[in-house]
């Protein structure tokens, strides 16, 4: 088991992480900017380190900072959480170059799942659904090119190998336009990532979300711990997640889970993943694979009943998955609503001091936030300030478990995004299920 762990991150995750730490018995180093020195993790780490300055470049991005706070520290292993240095390949292999234990894949792996194109190789090798495309960067020729396009069919979308965040994409509908897009696509994409290298794949109209949770303990042992449906999204962002994804034939499912599981043991996977998949008319096509925790892990987690982050920590530990795929029981649904300091109507961020905090609770009614009642919300980071998570036996009673939870809910200070989520989990036809990603903004536009 590890001894010490260092955590490189913030927030609400770096919460989690600690609370995981202390239920295995693991000592933690909470490293952290200037302005976060009071955040409820550093109060409760056995030990606690100032990396920097607020700007996240001079802090959570600062890796030399950050191997020195575990060489002073005398941390093993350091968790990266999301977002941050979570996919960073080169800091994983300065960490274990540095002697120490990253918490995640290794190096190589991140590294063959940050670009697009070889991950979507690699995917196909292994039986992963992918989308219908060029199947590797696209070339100079444009007969070539036109050609792809021609076989796909139109709308086809142009994507950067190197992009993330949902930048370097353009969709294309016709042929006249497509050699343009391409050209303009690889100039963002050096400006943006260093990058040119772009690629085809068919684009689809009206996908859902569908993501595969995997956990692998690198020593030939893999498990999927089922699906989540991440839809509802605005400008790419994740807004409402659950667990499963509504309304798919067992089948289907049950299907690219095995080939989840599958590619985890052929790529050397190690440490929680997620395969991220569009799902449209019964189809799933492969998209990215996240190498790290993800913000809606614990609506897997309530389905399960198994604790994503401990399996990190005693997989990085060098233990194998003491769990085999036939007792992984899934049972109910979970519903997790992200609440972010923004304004509900304007998405516009508000920073700023939380006067006043009441969190919901009750039978299944999990809340994982770091904020407290006189809680300096900073303008330095990203807007999450926690998240409700509700499980009930069926979707339906999830749902309704979150309407209390939401209308128990009161941040008082600073605008949330709470208002929005209230109207969601009442919405007709998301109550109905399934619907796809387009319908929050299209929702937002009337
Ligand atoms: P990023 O790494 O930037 O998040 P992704 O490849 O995950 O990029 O794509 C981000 C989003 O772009 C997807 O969630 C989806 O909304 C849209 N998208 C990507 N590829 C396609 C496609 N082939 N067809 C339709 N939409 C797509």
């Amino acid at each position: 088991m590890l001894e010490k762990v260092l955590i490189a991150n913030r927030g609400e995750i770096a919460l989690r992480i600690l609370r995981a730490c202390k239920e295995l018995g693991i000592k933690t180093v909470a490293a952290h900017s200037k302005i976060d020195a009071d955040l409820k993790h550093v109060k409760l780490a056995d030990e606690s380190v100032c990396i920097g300055p607020n700007p996240s470049p001079e802090s959570y991005l600062n890796v030399p900072a950050i191997i020195s706070a575990m060489e002073v520290t005398d941390s093993v292993a350091v968790h990266p959480g999301y977002g941050f240095l979570a996919e960073n390949a080169d800091f994983a292999e300065q960490v274990e170059k540095s002697g120490f234990t990253f918490i995640g894949p290794p190096a190589e792996v991140i590294r063959l799942m940050g670009d697009k194109v070889s991950a979507i190789d690699a995917m196909r090798k292994a039986g992963v659904p992918t989308v219908p495309g060029s199947n590797g960067p696209l070339t100079d020729d444009a007969e070539r090119t036109t050609k792809i396009a021609r076989d796909i069919g139109y709308p086809v979308i142009i994507k950067a190998a190197a992009g993330g965040g949902g930048r370097g994409m353009r969709v294309v509908h016709s042929e006249a336009s497509l050699l343009n897009a391409i050209h303009v696509t690889k100039a963002e994409a050096k400006a943006a990532f260093g990058d040119d290298t772009v690629y085809m794949e068919k684009f689809l109209e009206n996908p859902r979300h569908v993501e595969v949770q995997v956990v692998a303990d690198g020593q030939g042992n893999a498990i999927h711990l089922g699906d989540r449906d991440c839809s509802l999204q605005r400008r790419h962002q994740k807004v409402l997640e659950e667990a499963p994804a509504p309304d798919i034939p067992q089948e289907a499912r049950e299907e690219v889970f095995k080939s989840c599981v599958n590619a985890c043991i052929e790529i050397g996977y190690r440490g929680a993943g997620t395969f991220e998949f569009l799902y449209e008319d019964g189809h799933y096509f492969f998209i990215e694979m996240n190498t790290r925790v993800q913000v809606e892990h614990p609506v897997s987690e309530m389905i399960t009943g198994i604790d994503i982050v401990k399996l990190q920590l005693t997989i990085a530990g060098g233990e194998p998955l003491d769990i085999k795929q036939k007792d992984v029981i899934f049972r109910g649904h979970s519903i997790e609503c992200r609440i972010n300091a923004e304004d509900s109507d304007t998405f516009l961020p508000s920073p700023g001091r939380i006067t006043g905090y009441h969190a919901p609770g009750g039978n299944g009614v999990r809340v994982d936030s770091h904020v407290y009642s006189g809680y300096m919300v900073p303008p330095n980071y990203d807007s999450l300030i926690g998240k409700i998570i509700t499980y009930g036996r069926d979707r339906e009673a999830a749902l309704n478990r979150m309407r209390n939870a939401l209308d128990e809910l009161i941040v008082e200070g600073i605008k949330t995004n709470t208002p929005l989520q209230r109207e969601l989990v009442v919405d007709g036809e998301f109550r109905r299920g399934g619907v796809n990603i387009h319908y929050l903004e299209k929702k937002l536009e009337l």
